[in-house]
């Protein structure tokens, strides 16, 4: 496989973009490689500016459930473009989308549309700070909730201690009312509502993480989280960025039955275009401005291409019989090939993680035991066999309705052989 045109992009890319990349994990630096130029990319197959061919499973992190290029997904871009690109203004897509997704997600019952998980998740965090008159919110070790200022933070010294910046240019004070909990500990949020209860304004939480690779709740863990966020009047917020219409049409909340207050979502939801939303009670929403003074905006916000993009995928997602099961199916074969070659994997319907560790992966301690130089090996050979997968142990493998049978076989073959 010739790489010599990715190898030429990317030095040019170089030049004008921090990394050559345009988000950190597209650079391969973790597992030692230069990142691929994608030329294009068909059903579950991309092509690189080398022409040769992968069988994705990054799935551009998430909102290719579909695979690439649906057909009905690209007649109804297609379609919006001639209609105009923006408007700036209200369009009836908007209420379609929004009632799509309110009748999978009813405890969506007023949303917003916004551009990014980042921005959705930012303001679901405000909506909660400026419904309860309270500032400080909880968040778990190795759940990532994009990169606004008060949620890049890493452990401080304690865990009642407010958190530290887990970036340079994120003021201290931007991370005190920060209180970071460990995933599946019920204690650590215990003892966090103990001393600071009643100044909690929300614990925002990946319902099943898949930030830190996949690490599902353990039984109990969210209803906990619901129970004990109730007790104190602090809101849930699960961010289903990832897992909203991929665990099932209702997300990670209908799949595990705990209901939030409020809910975000990202990647599917815009069929692949740049489309988040955050929602949840009426009554937290109608803090929000105009009505309330919760602070919010976007220029670009229930763009209309996006918003038909996100319309066509969900239609999809509820018209094609036995969708979830079939790529739940097809995320199994692909567990068990790991599990044969000796691999310790955490799936949740069609994500999935092998990690090199011993240890069963449970929280963010557990997940960065994992040996990254056996991962980088790992990523290496999938890569070298035509297998395009996740370059960081932290991410998920996306597994899409487009994989063949024979690419699923192809690939559960190659795993394997993995270290034969
Ligand atoms: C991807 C992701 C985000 C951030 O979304 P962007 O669109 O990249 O800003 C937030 N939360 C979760 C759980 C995510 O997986």
């Amino acid at each position: 496989m010739s790489k010599e045109k990715s190898k030429a992009l990317y030095s040019e890319a170089l030049k004008f973009m921090p990394g050559g990349v345009n988000s950190p994990v597209r650079a391969c630096r973790n597992v030692g490689r230069t990142p691929l130029f994608i030329d294009h990319a068909k059903g579950d197959k991309i092509y690189d500016a080398d022409g040769n061919e992968y069988i994705d499973y990054i799935c551009s992190w998430g909102p290719n459930i579909l695979g690439h290029g649906r057909e009905e997904v690209i007649a109804a871009v297609k379609n919006a473009c001639d209609r105009g690109l923006t408007y700036g203004a209200c369009h009836e897509g908007e209420i379609e989308l929004a009632r799509l997704i309110q009748k999978h997600i009813p405890s969506m019952e007023m949303l917003r549309l916004v551009n990014s998980g980042t921005e959705a998740v930012m303001s679901a965090v405000r909506a909660a700070r400026g419904y309860t008159k309270r500032d400080r919110i909880v968040k778990f070790e190795g759940c990532y909730h994009g990169h606004s200022d008060g949620l890049l933070v890493k452990a401080g010294s304690g865990l009642l201690t407010g958190s530290i910046p887990d970036s340079a240019g994120v003021p201290k004070g931007y991370t005190d009312n920060t209180l970071l909990a460990r995933y599946n500990s019920e204690e650590s949020v215990r003892d966090i509502f103990n001393a600071y209860g009643d100044e909690i304004a929300c614990v925002v939480v990946e319902p099943c993480a898949a930030n830190m690779g996949v690490v599902p709740p353990k039984k109990g863990f969210l209803e906990f989280l619901r129970q004990i966020t109730k007790q104190y009047g602090s809101l849930l917020i699960f961010d289903e960025v990832i897992t909203g219409f991929r665990l099932s049409l209702g997300g990670a909340q209908n799949l595990y039955g705990v209901t939030p207050d409020l809910t975000t979502l990202g990647k599917i939801v815009g069929g692949g275009m740049p489309l988040a939303v955050y929602g949840g009670k009426r009554e937290v929403m109608e803090c929000v401005a105009p009505l309330g003074s919760v602070y919010q905006a976007g220029t670009l916000s229930g763009n209309p291409i996006a918003v038909s993009a996100g319309i066509a995928t969900i239609k999809l997602l509820e018209s094609i019989e036995n969708l979830y099961s079939e790529i739940d199916e097809k995320a199994e074969r692909i567990e068990t090939a790991m599990r044969e070659s000796g691999l310790n994997v955490n799936r949740v319907g069609s994500l999935l993680t092998a990690f090199f560790t011993d240890k069963a992966v449970v929280d963010y301690n557990t997940a960065v035991s994992s040996d990254k130089e056996k991962f980088s090996g790992y990523y290496s050979y999938l890569l070298d066999n035509g297998i395009y997968a996740p370059p960081s142990q932290f991410e998920a493998m996306f597994v899409s309705y487009a994989h063949s049978d024979e690419d699923i076989e192809y690939t559960c073959e190659i795993i394997r052989k993995f270290g034969r």
